[in-house]
């Protein structure tokens, strides 16, 4: 196999199962495997998968953060003291690189229900804002908060309408869903979309195989796997200037993944039922677990709804504001997340280039 990478040719790749999840998946997960690349560490789904059948996954059957977050909750109660620390870790990298002003133009690819655009909000940013989000369960949130969205899958061609207009464009945990036959498409599409000297935010799943074999990191619906260098020939094949490149997180081998995995089996969360008609595998205890909160936070929504009914909306929510202003933690502990502190080895890679 070629390196779509780094071009360099593996004649016998290791090779590396996907491992067993917990939600709903394509029934190919269980009949492909992840072939990792010798030389710049770069991990792949042996074959891509077709686009469409990608495509319908992800609008409709993927139950990833998005979904989670709005199948259960079907209002956003999100108040100016909710507070989502990756978001505001990499808002406080981001500002190094970049003076954020209303002028600015922002683009993120895959943005889920807004947490980045929330913690944007919170630091006053008024600017444009645009998302590439096919989850259609997201785009209310999203529009709530001031979003324009774009429905269009992100590739060259939906990019090139945005040619030369961006400051600043977010990838979080997104590029790891690309089939690895795409990546270098995605990074033209993203060079193509940036001013000159504008910056691309990017932060994926610290992946490399083989030293974190036991991190989790062969997690479905994942079709390319990063290792900090292959991240880095990447953006080096688009002459971006590489102006920040580590990890953070918790550290990659003090998971114990194997053990966690066992656990969740003697559970039964590895059950599936097969959906014949789309090849998809249904999780049950996924499921049955989703009711189960659903019905909690329904009931909860409904006890907020009558004393909105009671009390106004507007005195609510202040209420709730209140109650997580008292909850909050200290912001020295907050900055004492893991999400602050870099170094090769933890979780998650996070790059800063720059057109
Ligand atoms: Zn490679």
């Amino acid at each position: 196999m070629k390196c779509p990478i780094c071009s360099v040719e593996n004649n016998h790749p290791e090779l590396y199962s996907y491992s067993p999840t917990t939600i709903d998946k394509l029934k190919l997960f269980d009949e492909r495997s992840i072939v990792q690349c010798k030389s710049c560490g770069f991990g792949m789904i042996e074959k891509d998968v077709d686009p469409d059948i990608l495509q319908n996954y992800y609008t409709s059957e993927y139950s990833g953060k998005a979904k989670k977050q709005v199948e259960t909750k079907n209002t956003d109660n999100r108040t100016s003291y909710s507070t989502d620390i990756r978001s505001l870790s990499q808002l406080t990298l981001i500002r190094q690189y970049i003076d954020i002003t209303s002028d600015s133009t922002i683009v993120e690819i895959g943005a889920g229900t807004g947490n980045f655009l929330f913690s944007l909000k919170q630091v006053k940013y008024k600017g444009k804002y645009i998302a590439f989000e096919p989850q259609e369960q997201a785009h209310e949130c999203l529009r709530n908060l001031g979003g324009e969205i774009e429905k269009s899958i992100f590739n060259y061609q939906s990019a090139i309408k945005f040619k030369d207009s961006v400051d600043l464009l977010i990838m979080s945990h997104s590029l790891e869903h690309f089939n690895p036959g795409e990546i270098k498409d995605i990074g033209g599409a993203v060079k193509l979309m940036l001013k000159k000297n504008g910056i691309f935010f990017c932060e994926v799943p610290n992946a490399n195989l083989e030293l974190y074999p036991n991190a989790g990191e062969r997690v479905v619906p994942h079709l390319s796997f990063f290792s900090i260098e292959s991240l880095k020939v990447l953006l080096q094949n688009f002459e971006m200037n590489i102006e920040f490149i580590n990890a953070c997180g918790n550290k990659q081998l003090e998971k114990n993944t194997s053990q966690k995995i066992e656990e969740l089996d003697k559970k039964g969360y590895f059950i599936f039922d097969v959906d014949q008609k789309n090849n998809i595998l249904r999780n049950r205890k996924y499921h049955e677990d989703m009711a189960i909160e659903s019905n909690r936070q329904k009931k909860r929504q409904l006890f907020l709804n009558v004393l909105f009914k009671l009390f106004g909306k507007k005195m609510v929510m202040s209420l709730l504001d209140f109650i997580r202003k008292c909850q909050q933690r200290p912001q020295t502990l907050m900055i004492s997340d893991s999400q602050f502190s870099y170094d090769p080895s933890r979780e998650f890679i996070r790059l800063i280039a720059r057109k």
